[in-house]
Parts: structure tokens; C-alpha cells; sequence
């Protein structure tokens, strides 16, 4: 069993409002048992959305206090993502769940690669919040981009 981004498997949860279904983890589904989560939503925030970056920083350093999570307009959306990141993270130990699939880039999902604060497409080294808590409580992480 295991936590996966909800978008991923076709759940139209992304700040547009769509969904980003990939092939290999809708495959996955067929064989094994896949939690669907989405930590921006669980968080509160509405769908679709104003997108949301990370700024100066990943996921530790939003946990940690030395970054905060803005979106496109300026607005600081930190607890909302701190929120989804912790009922994320209560879903997975209700379950057992030792694994999470996230999203490539996602300031939420992210699994060793997230936007880089800017909102220009460009992408940095790092995870996002809800993966930097998980993998906080002994949870492997696994980008949907190195998925066989
Ligand atoms: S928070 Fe995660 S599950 Fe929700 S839309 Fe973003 S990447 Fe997908």
C-alpha cells in the first residue's frame, strides 16, 4: 500500500483545476493498493487555485520556519500547505503507508525536484512540504518521474 498524489491518478485537484495522470501510476493502481492525497486541497485551499511556489527554499525549510509558501499574487498560503502537509502525514500513519509517489515539481508533492520560487518553469534540487514531513517520519519518497 502506498500515498500517492492524487493527481497523478487522474483526480483533477491541480491549481488549473485538471489533473496530471500518469500512465505508469495508473498501472500501479491495477497491482497494487494506492492511496490518493492531495495536500493543497486537505490543506483548505480551493480548486482550481492561484499557483503557489516556494520561496528561497524547499519543503525543510518551510518545516523549519526559514521559508514560506506564496502564491502568484503575493499572498503567504505557509499554513494552509504546513496543514495539508499534517493531515497528509495522518493519513499515511493511519494506513501504515511506508512509500509516497509525488507529483515532479509540486511545492506540496515534489520528491527531490520543486519550482524554484519564481514562477518561471524552472526547477531546483529539493521536496516539497508535504514530502519533507513524510520522509521526516521515515516515509520513502518516490518521484512519479523515476516510476518504471
Ligand atoms: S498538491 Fe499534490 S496532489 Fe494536489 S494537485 Fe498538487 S501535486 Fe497534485
Amino acid at each position: 500500500m502506498k500515498l500517492v498524489s492524487a493527481c497523478l491518478l487522474g483526480i483533477n485537484c491541480r491549481w488549473k483545476g485538471n489533473s496530471s495522470t500518469n500512465d505508469n501510476v495508473i498501472r500501479l493502481a491495477q497491482l497494487e493498493l494506492l492511496i490518493p492525497v492531495c495536500p493543497e486541497q486537505l490543506g483548505g485551499l480551493s480548486t482550481p487555485r492561484i499557483r503557489q511556489e516556494i520561496e528561497n527554499g524547499d519543503g525543510e525549510s518551510v518545516l523549519g520556519g526559514k521559508s514560506r509558501v506564496v502564491n502568484s499574487e503575493g499572498k503567504d498560503v505557509t499554513a494552509q500547505f504546513l496543514r495539508g502537509a499534517e493531515e497528509t502525514l495522518r493519513i499515511a500513519t493511519m494506513f501504515g503507508v511506508r512509500e509516497f509517489i509525488g507529483k515532479a515539481g509540486s511545492p506540496s508533492c515534489g520528491c527531490g525536484s520543486i519550482h524554484d520560487g519564481s514562477f518561471s518553469g524552472k526547477q531546483i534540487p529539493g521536496s516539497g512540504v508535504t514530502a519533507a514531513l513524510l520522509h521526516r517520519n521515515g516515509i520513502r519518497l518516490v518521484s512519479e518521474d523515476t516510476l518504471p
